[in-house]
């Protein structure tokens, strides 16, 4: 559909653009274009993701499109730019760091933010080519959409376009670009920046542009003695608990939870090393890079609360008062306990809360721990159960029996009385049968690589409805196979 807008040699993708983040000016990003990717090719497109954004139908058919998404034309309406940011990595002050791959092209009218991931170097860089691989460009392209079906807050990707132009990390790859889509891609990292740096002006700038876009309520507290930055810090706090209290619910683990990784509007974001648990294991460690656990599965609630105190130190020159600062983030170790349990009250079918759940809740994760019981086929057989009465199936996952006996008792007392048809029924839109496993993201990506991309588009109409039964796609639903394990990924990307 896209033609090349007359005279401007530009591609129009039949979208309308405001200026959004660029109004903020040069102290927070520098003009640039992409950088061409050389001959590419479509690898997977997201429907939804451009009917959300407003795309035409048809929107990918022409070579202008692909070209303009691969980075390689312009975009009519665009002003493409990198932002700059600074962060905590793995609990160590980063300083300058930045979008060193990620190009935005602006913001749509409908209020979407479009990035392309990969599209070349930016003065961001440091040391990086600005480009990103087929197979981590794949896995976020595939997790973003995945999370959005499963309900939690998430970063969206339109499209993966790729290219045999070698990238080289531990080996030559071929590169790859995602065009990536939010309300935002501001991080608590461009706050900690400003900070850093000593720039009150242009931190209160960027406060005042994310609080007056995203969070306008802040305005018109009377808590925090009126502060809307105080206000600010606490929403942004509460959204992030939620967030974690549903990463941990569905038993993902985001590898790299450094703090220029961490959406200021509590999204899911940056997919690196990722994993959805398989055998439940709360120590797991699913970035190879990361040797001291710091990002362990059960380490993820608390290092949010961490990073989280590293936006308040930054919005401490703009809320003014230390003790009130820190008051902003108490509501975080009440929201993310909350959130958690009524996760995971919903994934027991449990409707109303009652004392004992939190025991309940406690007692099968540590059954599903001593067995390391695949997480998701755990849960899924479960709603089976209320929903059929067939025990074995679940039953059969425990070698001890006994103890999951026990278990089991206690949570047929808490529904007795209770309707089992619309317990199982919540348990089925609570408990997905699909989840993107390692290795079904491994399959995709090798079958990719032999430019068969048919797997891609397969594997993600499955996550987009990961709640309902596909009858034919049971074979994602199934235990990973033995060389699941060996997968190693890493912050190479
Ligand atoms: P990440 O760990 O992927 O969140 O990246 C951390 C920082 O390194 C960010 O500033 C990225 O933009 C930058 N970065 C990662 N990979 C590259 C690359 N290949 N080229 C340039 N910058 C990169
Ligand atoms: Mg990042």
């Amino acid at each position: 559909m896209s033609l090349l807008a007359e005279d401007t040699g530009a591609a129009d993708l039949g979208l309308r653009w405001k200026p959004g983040f660029h109004t903020l000016g040069p102290a927070f990003l520098t003009d640039l274009r992409p950088t061409p990717l050389p001959d590419p090719y479509w690898v997977c497109r997201s429907e939804a993701v451009a009917r959300e954004l407003g795309l035409p139908a048809g929107w990918y058919e022409s070579d202008t499109t692909l070209a303009a998404l691969a980075g390689s034309l312009p975009i009519a309406g665009t002003s493409p730019f990198a932002t700059v940011y600074s962060g905590h990595q793995f609990g160590v002050w980063a300083g300058q760091l930045g979008d060193g791959r990620a190009i935005m092209l602006g913001e749509t009218e409908g209020g979407l933010e479009m990035q392309l991931k990969g599209a070349g170097r930016t003065p961001y860089s440091r040391g990086g080519d600005g480009r990103a691989v087929l197979r981590s460009s794949i896995r976020e392209f595939l997790c973003s959409e995945a999370m959005h079906g499963l309900g939690i807050p998430t970063t969206r990707a339109l499209c993966v376009t790729g290219s045999d132009a070698p990238v080289y990390r531990e080996e030559a790859e071929s590169a790859a670009v995602v065009a990536r889509v939010a309300p935002s891609f501001v991080r608590f990292g461009h706050f900690e920046h400003f900070a850093a740096n000593q720039r009150e002006d242009e931190l209160r700038a960027l406060a005042d542009y994310v609080i007056d876009r995203y969070y306008p309520a802040c305005r018109t507290t009377e808590r925090f003695n009126g502060s809307a930055y105080a206000a600010f810090l606490e929403a942004v706090s509460e959204r992030t608990a939620a967030l974690l209290a549903r990463w941990q619910a569905v038993g993902f683990c985001h590898g790299v939870m450094n703090t220029d990784n961490m959406s200021i509007l509590g999204l899911t974001i940056d997919y690196g090393p990722f994993q959805f648990l398989d055998g439940f294991d709360p120590r797991h460690i699913c970035n190879h890079s990361d040797t001291s656990g710091r990002y362990a599965f059960n380490q993820q609630p608390n290092v949010a609360y961490w990073n989280l105190f590293c936006l308040a130190q930054a919005l401490l020159p703009l809320i003014g008062d230390q003790e009130i600062a820190v008051a902003a983030l108490e509501s975080y170790k009440t929201v993310f306990p909350n959130e958690f349990e009524g996760r995971m009250r919903a994934k027991l079918g449990l409707h109303g809360a009652a004392e004992g759940d939190r025991t309940l809740i406690e007692g099968v994760l540590k059954l599903l721990a001593a067995g390391k019981v695949d997480y998701t086929i755990f849960w899924r057989r479960l709603s089976d159960y209320m929903a059929d009465g067939n025990l074995e199936p679940v039953r059969d996952l425990f070698l001890d029996r006994a103890g999951f006996d026990a278990w089991l008792l206690s949570f047929s007392e808490r529904h007795a009385g209770t309707g089992r048809a619309e317990a199982a029924e919540l348990m089925r839109r609570s408990n997905p049968k699909f989840v993107l496993r390692n290795h079904l993201g491994q399959q995709a990506i090798e079958a990719s690589r032999k430019k068969d991309h048919a797997a891609v588009a397969t594997l993600l109409a499955v996550l987009e409805a990961p709640f309902e039964d596909h009858p034919d796609a049971d074979a994602f639903a199934g235990f990973p196979p033995d060389w699941a394990s060996t997968i190693e990924i890493s912050c190479s990307s």
